[in-house]
């Protein structure tokens, strides 16, 4: 065997894998194999003059590298069962949050001290939602910010290493199953271990899904979540930012009985590209750093859509959706809510005539065109609900940006270890669909690699 240990993907999954292998067990041969670029080498072009949009990078610096999807993320870990997972369900939710703080403390260790801690207990806003038929999760949400997240990830890449071996730019191609372990192909290469973790992230959805097919390992796609990115003046929200950061807000529309939920919030941030599998979508991020700061909040606005038999391919859904706004925009298409609402698109001149300033070079256009009228009519509904408890969400030159897609992993069959059907090779991390979030994932990590470390 080449090593006791490869795991495929390094972002926060893959990491916390590597790191707490190494606190029970030095000696252990470990591996990590990387699609990406090293953190310093991550660089997303876009520069908003010269490259406005995004160009299709081989490697998507935003999504692939050191830190997954993670390293450029705004870095709020939630210590919360409510939401960013389904860990839970398999581990325990005492187990869960036990795991989310102790990767907590790991981060402060490596950087994160002072980042502040929010809590929804005993917030006196939760009851102006409930009088107002909105519902706020309860969670303890970490904000590291853009800034110091990435301090804790190059702490933890300079601690771990000359611990383990870090291969990037190197993507796995397959993974053969054999009597005393795994192998993983890579190019020509062929590297053997005796226990494989595939922590392979949104970015991998795809190959996870050829991986599964290959290995008949049982999976199910049936959720999707679509959307926009709301963006709107810093101090309609700051009410609410100032003393939670982040809060999760869920609504069910009157009209079709659908779940709409703010996700990803953002105070005096900036809307950003995602590239997943070449779609242009939208997403957020926000810094610790006042210098670095916006006079905007952005905050997605996703609807839950969940499939039943015979449809079996609700991302295919998510994708369709998010192309039709990449072929009528471009990329993401940007509208003012006053427009939607008069059933006009947003021009240049009209945004350019907003009393805010878009954080995000979209194409002007109409969001109508692009999203399903159940879902689009979800989003107007929560939009007048949040006015009620945040004014000024409702007023015309709130800026949403379409498409926001939320693709789920297919949930691929594991046991309560997080190992496949086959001994040893445990699926963990968004890739398995069991986690959407750096706390679920990092959790995974930190579980399956003692797990092995007790065996
Ligand atoms: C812009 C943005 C902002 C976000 N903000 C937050 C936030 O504030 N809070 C939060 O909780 N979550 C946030 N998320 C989500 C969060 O980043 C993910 O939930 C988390 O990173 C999942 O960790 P992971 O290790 O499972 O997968 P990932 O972080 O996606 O890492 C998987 C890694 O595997 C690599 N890989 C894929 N396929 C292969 C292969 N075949 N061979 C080798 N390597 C491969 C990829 O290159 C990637 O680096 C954000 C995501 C984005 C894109």
């Amino acid at each position: 065997m080449d090593y006791d240990v490869i795991i495929i993907g390094a972002g926060p999954g893959g990491i916390f894998a590597a790191y707490e292998l190494m606190q029970h067990k030095k000696d252990l041969k470990v591996a990590v194999f990387e699609a990406g670029h090293a953190l310093e080498q991550r660089h997303c072009p876009i520069d908003g003059e010269k490259v406005k949009s995004c160009i299709g990078c081989k490697s998507c610096s935003i999504m692939s590298g050191f830190g997954g999807a993670g390293a450029f993320s705004d870095g709020k870990y939630n210590i919360t069962n409510d939401f960013g997972g389904t860990l839970y369900e398999y581990i325990g939710k005492k187990q869960a949050l036990d795991l989310m703080r102790y990767v907590d403390d790991i981060n402060m260790r490596f950087g994160g001290e002072g980042t502040k801690l929010y809590s929804t207990a005993g917030t006196r806003f939760k009851t102006v939602c409930i009088q107002n038929d909105l519902h706020l999760l309860d969670a303890s949400v970490r904000h590291l910010g853009t800034d110091i997240n990435y301090i804790v990830l190059k702490n933890l890449y300079s601690y771990l290493k000359d611990k383990v071996e870090f291969h990037f730019d190197t993507p796995v191609e397959t993974v053969g199953v054999y009597d005393a372990g795994y192998s993983v192909q890579c190019g020509k290469q062929y590297f053997t271990c005796k226990k494989c973790i595939i922590s392979v992230g949104r970015s991998g959805s795809k190959w996870m899904e050829k991986v599964c097919k290959e290995l008949m390992i049982p999976t199910e796609s049936t959720r999707v979540d679509i959307g926009v990115r709301v963006e709107l003046p810093s101090e309609v929200f700051s009410h609410i930012t100032d003393e939670l950061y982040e809060s999760k807000i869920v609504y069910r529309t009157e009209k079709y009985g659908d779940r709409v939920r703010t996700f990803c919030m953002n105070p005096k941030g900036a809307v950003v590209n995602e590239n997943t599998n070449g779609i242009i979508t939208v997403n957020g991020h926000s810094y610790e750093d006042p210098a670095k700061q916006t006079e905007n909040t952005n905050f997605a606005l996703l609807v839950a859509k969940h499939f039943s038999e015979p449809f079996k391919d609700s991302n295919g859904y998510g994708e369709s959706i998010a192309r039709l706004s990449n072929m009528l925009g471009g990329g993401v298409i940007v509208q003012r809510f006053g427009d939607l609402i008069r059933g006009q698109r947003s021009t240049p001149k009209r945004i350019e005539e907003a009393f805010i300033t878009p954080t995000l070079n979209a194409t002007p256009g109409d969001l109508s065109l692009v999203l399903p009228k159940r879902i689009l009519d979800g989003i107007i509904e929560m939009i007048y609900a949040l006015d009620k408890v945040a004014p000024g969400t409702a007023n015309d030159d709130t800026l949403l940006y379409g498409v926001e897609v939320k693709f789920y992993n297919m949930e691929v069959e594991v046991n309560e270890k997080l190992e496949s059907r086959y001994p040893g090779l445990y699926i963990i991390g968004d890739g398995s669909g069991i986690t959407h979030s750096l706390s679920h994932a990092s959790a995974s990590g930190v579980y399956v690699a003692r797990n092995i470390a007790d065996k």
